[in-house]
């Protein structure tokens, strides 16, 4: 039953709206077991929880876990020569032909193992949990075939039982056409409705069914079909949407029902009228808009029309080959115009309520699970201005310390 103390700000991230974060100063956090029992200022804590053995924050920040909603964690391989070539100003024609794209890292994840899979996810994961991340969405999409898409949705739920990092999975089999389908699509849509949907179902692997809904990838009547598969076998729709054409992709995301539409940079007014009226949430991914040289997610007129705007790294090899979510917060307010308040309910509560698990976490309040990090910085301003390797000294996931680092070994924080 620890009273954590010492906190020079404490983020509840409760209120309903984009930066409604909950800034309390010289805060304190009670749990007891897996769960939290109080959040708010020292001096109103009641008095059942005074003589709860005492932990210090060290004069930290302390938010809710981070909740990373959009990543595609397992895949083999890396494609820093795709990363040179677009320098060079090649098309994605130019690099799939020179034997690059996604197509490269289709061949690479065919060729692991379950094993080797969840391995090299566990890396990234380990990284992940230091930078206070606490829960993280992961996307097959790299098999395409029956057997490596069901490989790639075990090695998850593998990460899942080892824990300590919550993991989301979700099925993305229409991510893109697999080159053995090039010139009989249909047939390959065939096999994600008939097979895959069905045995990722049977076995429950995922939570959620994402497709690619882009002119390079899948268009909207194709996705359509996709999605009226998944929802009769109980997978809820998630999809990529608007990224580089408007291609009413955030229109369908409405219509079906789906928790989020993610990317957006590209998202037509109709569009988001259509998911503000859904109560869809908008995914903005910084890190790959970056890379890609793209104009940003038009993320203030999302938040304007009552659209909630989460903030995840896209974590893939080819267009966001990083997973340092902090970063995409950082992107976020510089790119997006997002306030660091509004960035940081982006990664926690909205994020949360994007996995459809903002009942459990994503904010700090009573009864949620006690998923938190504490960050050496003063605020979430001073945090996401003075970007760092990383801020993040401690760790917490259900109520138990699972990292933590010595906040004298990284750079000053304080004014
Ligand atoms: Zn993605």
């Amino acid at each position: 039953m620890p009273l954590l103390t010492n906190i020079s700000t404490l983020y509840t991230c409760a209120g309903p709206g984009q930066g409604d974060v909950g800034a309390i100063a010289d805060g304190a956090l009670a749990w007891e077991g897996a769960t939290i029992r109080w959040a708010g200022a020292l001096r109103d804590l009641p008095a059942e929880f005074r003589a709860w053995p005492r932990e210090d924050a060290a004069g930290g920040m302390v938010i809710p876990g981070l909740v990373d909603c959009h990543t595609h964690l397992a895949f083999g391989g890396w494609r820093a020569g795709d990363f040179e070539r677009r320098l060079r100003g090649e098309t994605y024609l130019q690099i799939a032909e020179a034997g690059g794209g996604i197509t490269s890292t289709v061949r690479a994840t065919r060729a692991l193992t379950e094993d080797a899979l969840a391995e090299r996810a566990a890396g990234f994961l380990g990284e992940m949990l230091a930078l206070g991340v606490t829960t993280v969405e992961a996307k097959s999409g790299y098999g395409l075939e029956l057997d490596a898409e069901l490989r790639t949705l075990r090695a998850y739920r593998r990460l899942a039982e080892a824990g300590p990092v919550r993991i989301v999975p979700t099925f993305l089999g229409a991510h893109t056409v697999p080159p053995e389908f090039r010139d009989r699509r249909e047939g390959y849509l065939d096999l994600v409705v008939r097979e895959m949907i069905p045995a990722v179902a049977r076995e429950r692997l995922a939570v959620f069914c994402d497709a690619f809904v882009e002119r390079s990838a899948f268009s909207v009547d194709e996705a359509r079909r996709v999605f009226q598969a998944a929802t009769a076998a109980g997978l809820v729709p998630k999809l990529h949407a608007d990224q580089i054409t408007p291609g009413g992709g955030a229109e369908l995301a409405a219509e079906v029902g789906a928790v989020s539409a993610d990317h957006l940079e590209c998202v037509s007014e109709a569009g988001i009228t259509a998911l503000a009226r859904a109560g869809v949430v908008a995914v903005s991914l910084p890190i790959a808009t970056l890379y890609l040289g793209q104009a940003p997610q038009p993320s203030r007129r999302l938040i304007d029309a009552g659209v909630p705007v989460a903030v995840a790294t896209d974590f893939n090899p080819g267009s966001a080959p990083s997973h340092h979510l902090p970063l995409a917060l950082t992107l976020a307010c510089t790119m997006q115009r997002l306030s660091p308040a509004e960035a940081l309910q982006g990664a926690t509560r909205i994020a949360a309520r994007a996995l459809r698990l903002d009942d459990r976490i994503g904010s700090l309040e009573p009864g949620k699970q006690a998923d938190f990090a504490v960050l050496d910085a003063p605020d979430v301003t001073h945090w996401l201005y003075q970007f760092r390797p990383n801020a993040c000294v401690r760790t917490v996931i259900g109520g138990v310390t699972r990292c933590t680092r010595d906040p004298s070994a990284h750079s000053e924080s304080r004014p």
